[in-house]
């Protein structure tokens, strides 16, 4: 079936097709201005002090896990509800991902599951803003000061997400943040990611290790006059172009915009679930204070059983609704069943809820006439079990 409502979409314009020719006009393509222009407008965007954009959200959990200097022997939590890449990357280093549950409200990472998986080989926390929806930040920067760890925060659903409480945006919140431009999230660059810290440290280490572990790269050694270059470490070739930048560059600039559609959307979605629908039950969100903003990546719906959650992904994609089911815990993936001997029974809460989710369409260029067809379709889905 053709999908004519996918759950998440690009929003390109005129400004973004305009930024694009004019980084394609320019003398560089790669390793230029607009990737320096693109990484200082995501840091002042979310307040944190530097940004390093690298070629996708993946290759930034990459550099992030080598800037912590994760490897053999080192333990990593993460949640188990969250896409491979996470964990992916830590194993990318040598260190081991240790799966931690979600809260069955939320699906943000359980505080109690985490301090009971903390051990002396810990050396870093990977929190996820699941769904778009900040993580509890204030219990897990006093968790990772208690027990001296490095919090890395997967963010790349929450780009655009702010916390209250803290008065601080998603991006600012933890040692590392990494965002995803992929087509899907909130801004996008077609493939792309970015990592944000206040910490120098960790910045030169991964400019370096974005370009193949060289310690200067071809635009300042053309500045210098020099030939010379050093390979200090191995590294690999994680650059972005300047043709993606220049199309971050003009999506940043409509953000705000982009979060505040799909909280509309959400809003409409939220109303019509909770008077016309009994069947079905959104996510409980941890938005617990006036100021928080929700990015709000995905909407994700609970269905009481799996058996209506089944009905209703078939029948809605028979429609042409690009419903989808975010995620399958990682740990039940073959490669860490086989290879850090993960099974069922290990995250209860994940592996329950996975059963009952349903992401339903989201992005910005939905109108609520869209979700009222989507809500309706559930509707007549419900009557065909
Ligand atoms: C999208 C995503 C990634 C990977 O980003 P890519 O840019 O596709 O490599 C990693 N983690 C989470 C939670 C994501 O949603």
């Amino acid at each position: 079936m053709k999908i004519k409502l996918p759950y998440g979409c690009q929003n390109i314009d005129e400004d973004d097709v305009k930024s694009v020719i004019c980084a394609l006009e320019s003398k560089w393509l790669t390793t230029g201005p607009f990737v320096e222009q693109f990484e200082k407008e995501v840091a002042k965007y979310c307040g944190s002090k530097f940004g390093v954009a690298v070629s996708s959200g993946t290759a930034a959990l990459h550099a992030a896990m080598y800037a912590a200097d994760i490897g053999p022997g080192d333990e990593v939590i993460v949640p188990s509800m969250t896409f491979a890449a996470t964990a992916n990357a830590i194993v990318y280093c040598g260190g081991k991902p240790v799966f931690c549950d979600v809260d069955t409200h939320n699906l943000l990472m359980d505080i109690d599951d985490i301090e009971s998986k903390i051990t002396g080989r810990t050396k870093a926390i990977i929190s996820v803003d699941y769904a778009g929806q900040p993580a509890d930040y204030l219990q897990l920067i006093g968790l990772a000061e208690d027990n001296n760890l490095i919090l890395i925060d997967d963010a790349c659903h929450a780009l655009g997400a702010y916390v209250g409480i803290l008065g601080r945006s998603i991006g600012n919140l933890s040692d590392l943040t990494i965002f995803s431009f992929h087509p899907v999230k909130t801004i996008t660059t077609g493939e792309g990611g970015m990592i944000m810290t206040n910490d120098e440290k960790y910045v030169e280490k991964m400019r370096m290790f974005r370009n193949h572990g060289i310690s200067v790269d071809a635009r300042r050694r053309e500045e210098k006059d020099s030939w010379q270059y050093d390979m200090v470490d191995l590294g690999y070739n994680y650059r972005i172009t300047d043709i993606q930048c220049a199309l971050g560059i003009s999506q940043i600039n409509k953000i705000d915009n982009f979060v505040q559609k799909r909280n509309d959307l959400a809003d409409r979605y939220d109303y019509l679930f909770k008077y016309y629908i009994n069947f079905v039950e959104p996510l409980d969100r941890l938005t617990g204070y006036e100021e928080d903003i929700d990015a709000y990546h995905l909407y994700v719906v609970k269905f009481k059983e799996e058996k209506i959650r089944n009905h209703m992904f078939h029948f809605l994609r028979k429609k042409g609704i690009g419903v989808n089911v975010h995620y399958k815990p990682v740990h039940l993936h073959s490669y860490y069943k086989e290879k850090y001997n993960t099974c069922s029974e290990m995250c209860p809460v994940s592996e329950a809820c996975y059963r009952k989710i349903l992401t339903l369409p989201l992005h910005p260029g939905m109108e609520e006439n869209d979700v009222d067809t989507v809500v309706n379709l559930m509707k007549k889905g419900i009557r065909t079990l």
